[in-house]
């Protein structure tokens, strides 16, 4: 998105700058993306651009009044559930744990005391959550996690046509990308693809009270979950921005946030 502020990247800051710029009030922004397979409808790049996206966007609604300066997107994530799909790129668990806290190890040495994790890929999340408190052990830094959506396995909203089951590139997911990136979508392409028969159990479930490992083939060989048949951009407008509004209310929580104290 174009912006007229001036820049709030952090690599566009120089060495020296940083000393006088980034303090312990300073919000760390670290976007949290993906280059997986996402159905023949969308390109690999859908939760990157999504992660990138919503962060820039967040950093032009509340960058300036909290002091939030955005990290470079981490692009390469945890993606092992779509391994088997040509295209997919991705760590290994313990090589993103890794990736994360040598990251986080560096920027705590910029004096920022609070580093906010936005992801935008639901393989992440677990692993997100772990690592706040391994970085909040070794660096001291305050750590966070937000999403632009909440996947629908972690308790986040899904649409009722899916029976809750928009969990990878279905209707909410695809409408945002087609907010954002129009020319890279073929609805053409698109089926829909919801597991109905998981509908039926009471706790074996995505966000039932029993979770289960899966691979996104294990639910059919195209590897997508939800129906991106409604997909539209105006749904998807309004998505990203009534999620750029909840981030930035809880970048202002962050911004003064001390356990309760
Ligand atoms: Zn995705």
């Amino acid at each position: 998105m174009a912006s007229t502020q001036p820049s709030r990247l952090y690599e566009d800051l120089t060495g020296p700058e940083i000393g006088s710029t980034i303090n312990k009030d300073t919000i760390l922004l670290l976007p949290i993306g993906a280059v997986e397979q996402h159905g023949p409808h969308l390109p690999l790049s859908v939760d990157h651009v999504i992660a990138h996206e919503t962060a820039s966007a967040v950093i032009a609604e509340c960058g300036e009044t909290l002091d939030v300066w955005q990290l470079p997107t981490l692009s390469v994530s945890k993606s092992n559930e779509h391994a088997w799909s040509p295209g997919t790129l991705m760590l290994s668990a313990d090589t993103m744990m890794r990736v994360l806290l040598d990251l986080a190890r560096s920027a705590a040495t910029s004096g920022a005391e609070r580093l906010v994790l936005l992801n935008g890929h639901g393989g992440n999340t677990t692993l997100l959550n772990t690592a706040l408190r391994e970085i909040r052990l070794e660096t001291g830094l305050k750590t966070f996690l937000m999403h632009p959506s909440l996947p629908p396995a972690y308790g986040g909203a899904s649409p009722e046509e899916e029976l809750g089951m928009g969990i990878h590139g279905g209707r909410d997911e695809t409408s945002v990308f087609m907010h954002l990136r129009p020319d890279q979508v073929n609805l053409d392409l698109a089926e829909r693809k919801v597991p109905e028969g998981l509908a039926e159990n009471h706790h074996v479930k995505f966000g039932g009270s029993t979770s289960f490992g899966w691979l996104s083939n294990d639910f059919d060989a195209e590897g997508y979950i939800g129906d991106p048949t409604d997909a539209n951009p105006e749904l998807g407008r309004q998505l990203f921005e009534s999620a750029v509004g909840t981030l930035s209310e809880a970048m202002a929580e962050i911004k003064t946030f001390d356990f309760g104290r």
